[in-house]
This record gives structure tokens, sequence and C-alpha cells, in this order.
């Protein structure tokens, strides 16, 4: 069977298409409900599914249908059991059905599921977030990390005046109009739209660098730095897999959005709560202007936000004149789970024990596919990270392009196979949660070395 490649959620930069061929391991037969569940999904949903990285598209074959999570546990229609490394794409640092989330959701709900006016409980979110992540003093509340990323974009527009912006390839901040954009064939060439239905004119405004080329970044803000409303990046990338940013580079953006008064973004919708309680900027030391946050903050409920600085905060309205609304924003189910989710991270920090599992995991893969033979380079940070099928380290997507991604499919379906459900396609990163066991790790890396000796990788 052969399943072409979806274009997927990262549009920034045009991925090459792909065709796998499912491992011979693996057939419908093995998963009957799960193929049932699809066909029938297939009638009625585009695809089968309600986002596109959950298709298997990079991978070929189906998707495995979910019926009930646990911990560190998916138990799939088929009644397999996995171990997860997607965690619902981030969310769920604490382990799936966290007995005090559950209990906040459940409690809320019997209290009424949404009102359209203030609680309480969105202030009480709002604290959460400011005390534990530097730069923001204020923040807003909203339902996806896209819709955060939309409103920092506009209020950065709205509070500077200015139209333009720049995004790196590789990068994603959900599937806003103006960020659905790839770079020209060089810097010179105007960004072009990366989805039909979005118009040039949408990302005429939107200028696309690679990801830790300072000297790129440099000149383009020679360039076009003084009609530059913002710089938006993913701090640690998760999105073209993991990369991680030289310190150079995070310091030019600092510097040099703030000498030509540019508003600096970061969208750390999947590295907020996750690489530390105060997001990359605490590792890094970098402030910016804006923070854009989604995932974790919403302990797997839908749960967007963006904050930052109280006098560009104060631009939005009511308070302001740059308008962004919304109906079920601080939703009192979802900011339940997201209070639940945050005090538990505050009292108990699992950040420690999460980097000590990542390291485990880390060196196991790295000798596994040492011992298969196989070129890899692996990028870590804390409990996120991507064993590249790549010949050369990866800095960004000029690299990360290169990975091999059909025997990144084999890879993923032989550790299916053995009970090890890893994100869908070379271009993710893997998460560890909190109720992941040094077990789990072990039983992963023998599935992992199994796994690899069986892939066929191009040197
Ligand atoms: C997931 C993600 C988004 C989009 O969030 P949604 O809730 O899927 O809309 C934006 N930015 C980054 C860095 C992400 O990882």
């Amino acid at each position: 069977m052969v399943v072409r490649r979806l274009s997927r959620r990262d549009a920034s930069a045009v991925r090459p298409s792909l065709a796998i061929d499912m491992p011979a391991s693996t057939n419908m037969t093995s998963m009957p409900k799960s193929h049932a569940a699809f066909a029938r999904a297939q009638q009625v949903i585009p695809g089968g599914v309600n986002s596109p990285a959950r298709a298997f598209g990079a991978v070929g074959g189906e998707p495995l249908f979910i019926e009930r999570a646990e911990g560190a546990y998916l138990y799939d229609v088929d009644g397999r059991q996995l171990i997860d490394y997607i965690g619902s794409w981030g969310p769920m640092i604490l382990g799936h059905a966290h007995p005090q989330v559950l209990e906040a959701i459940r409690a809320a709900a019997e209290r009424g599921t949404s009102f359209g006016a203030p609680t309480e409980a969105e202030s009480e979110l709002a604290e959460q977030i400011v005390a534990s992540v530097d730069s923001i003093e204020k923040v807003r509340l909203v339902n996806s990390g896209t819709e955060a990323t939309m409103s920092a974009i506009r209020l950065a527009r709205g509070f500077t005046g200015r139209d333009k912006i720049i995004k790196f390839a590789g990068n994603y901040h959900g599937h806003v109009d103006s960020l659905l954009v790839a770079a020209g064939s060089s810097a010179a060439t105007l960004s072009q739209p990366d989805s039909p239905g979005v118009t040039a004119g949408t990302v005429a405004d939107t200028i696309v660098l690679e990801y830790n080329d300072v000297a790129g970044f440099e000149a383009a803000m020679r360039e076009q730095g003084d009609a530059l409303a913002a710089v938006i990046l993913e701090p640690v990338v998760g999105n073209m897999g993991c990369v991680v940013p030289t310190p150079e580079f995070l310091t030019a953006a600092r510097g040099l959005t703030e000498k030509h008064g540019a508003l600096l973004i970061f969208d750390e919708v999947m590295t907020g709560f996750r690489v530390a309680l105060g997001g990359a900027q605490s590792l890094f030391g970098v402030r910016p202007d804006l923070t854009t946050l989604g995932k974790i903050v919403g302990g797997g409920l839908p749960v967007g936000a963006y904050g930052g600085r109280a006098d560009v905060m104060n631009h939005i309205l009511p308070a302001g004149p740059v308008f962004q609304a919304g109906t079920l924003s601080g939703n009192p189910l979802a900011t339940a789970a997201g209070n639940a989710t945050l005090k538990r991270l505050r009292e108990s920090p699992p950040y420690e024990r999460l980097e000590e599992l990542g390291a485990r995991l880390e060196a196991g893969l790295r000798e596994a596919a040492a011992t298969a033979g196989a070129p890899f380079s692996l990028v870590r940070v804390g409990s996120m990270m991507t064993l590249f099928f790549a010949t050369e380290p990866v800095h960004g997507w000029r690299q990360a392009s290169r990975a091999d991604t059909a025997a990144f499919g084999r890879y993923f379906w032989e550790l299916i196979e053995r009970g090890v459900y890893m994100p869908c396609s070379q271009y993710e990163a893997l998460f560890i949660s909190a109720a992941h066991t040094f077990d789990d790790i072990d039983a992963t890396i023998r599935a992992a070395g199994e796994a690899l000796a069986l892939v066929e990788v191009a040197d």
C-alpha cells in the first residue's frame, strides 16, 4: 500500500512529497478495528482526521484509533497498549488522565460549562502564567496556539504601526494565514503562500529566513528592520523535529529587534512549561516582548494564551484599540484543567526527572543507532527530542529537509509493532511525560534497537 505524504501542518517551507511502503510486518489485519474506524471517518471527515498530523501521511499506512489513555500509555481500539511519546503533541506533560486534572475538570463541570462572563479561575490561570514566565506581565487567554500567534501578530502590528514580520523556515506557528508561507528561492524573492487559499497579498508582508543564520538575519534587518512589526520564532524548535538555537542567534534576535523598534515574539506554544517552568526563554536568559503559549497551559483541554510587556498588552481591546475576542475564551473546564496542571508543575516540578529520563533515552537511542550503523543526528532539550535520520547535524530546515524520511517511516512502524508510539513524522519532536518510568524508557530503547537494525538508511 502506498500513501502519498500529506502536506502537513508545517507549511513554512516546502517539503519533498514522499511515498512510503508500509513495512511487511504491518498490515491492516493486525488492526482491523482502527481500519474500520478510519474507513468510517473518511466518509464524513476530510481525510478521516480533524488535524492532518494525525493521518500518518508522513509514515504511510493508516492511523491507530485511540480508545483511552492513562499515564504514559495509549490503548487503541484493537486492544494494543502503546508507550506514548506524542502526549497529544505536547500538552500531556503530567501523563494522561492525571487524577488532579480530572478532578478539577469534574468539579468545574458541576458548576456549569460556560458563562460568557468573567470568572476568578481565569485570573488564577493568568496569575500562574505571570508567576512562571518572567517576561509576561499581562496575559490574554484564547482557545488554541493558532489563535495566540494570530493575535500576537495583530497586536504587534497594532502596537508598532508597522506591517512586516519575519519568521523562520521550519518554525510552525499554527495555521495563521500570514504565517503559512514558504521562502522565495532567494532572499530577494518574495515569500510564497504555502497553501491554496492563502493569498499572495496575505503573505506579502511576511519574510522567511533560515533559522540560526545570523548573517542572513542581520542583512534582512538592515534592509527591512525599520518597517518591521515583529520577529516570531520558536526559541527551541519542535516543528521541524527538535532544533536548538545558537546563543548568538537568540542574542541577535533580541538585539536587532530592539535596535529597529520591532517586537520579539517567542512562540512557546510547545516549549512553554515543557523545557522548563519558565519556558525556553528562562533556559537561554533572553526576554521577548511577547510570548505565545498553548498545549500544556490547557492541560489537555483547548487553551492558548499570549502575554508579555504590560504596555504592549494594554493595547488589546477593551484596554486599548486592537480587536481580539472569543466566545469560549477562558472557558471554565479548560481553565480548570490548565490551573490544575500548572499548579501541579509548580508544586512538584518534574523537570529534573524529565531530564534524567530524557538523558537515558538519548543515550540509549544514540547507542542503538550507532550499533545499527544508521547515520543520525540526535537533538534533545530536556523531555523533547528528535532522532534525525540525517548525515549532518541539524541546525535548521536546510539540513532537516535532507533527512531520510522513508527510513523514519519504517522505524516508526517497527516501533508500533513493538508497542511504542513515536510521533508519526520525522519532523516532530517526541515528548516524555512525568508518568514515564525508567522501565518504559528501557523498553523503548530495546524496541528501538530492534527497529533500527531493520531500517535501511540511505547514506
Ligand atoms: C502546536 C503549535 C502551534 C499551534 O497550536 P494549535 O493549538 O495547534 O493551534 C503554534 N506554535 C507552536 C510552536 C506549536 O508547537
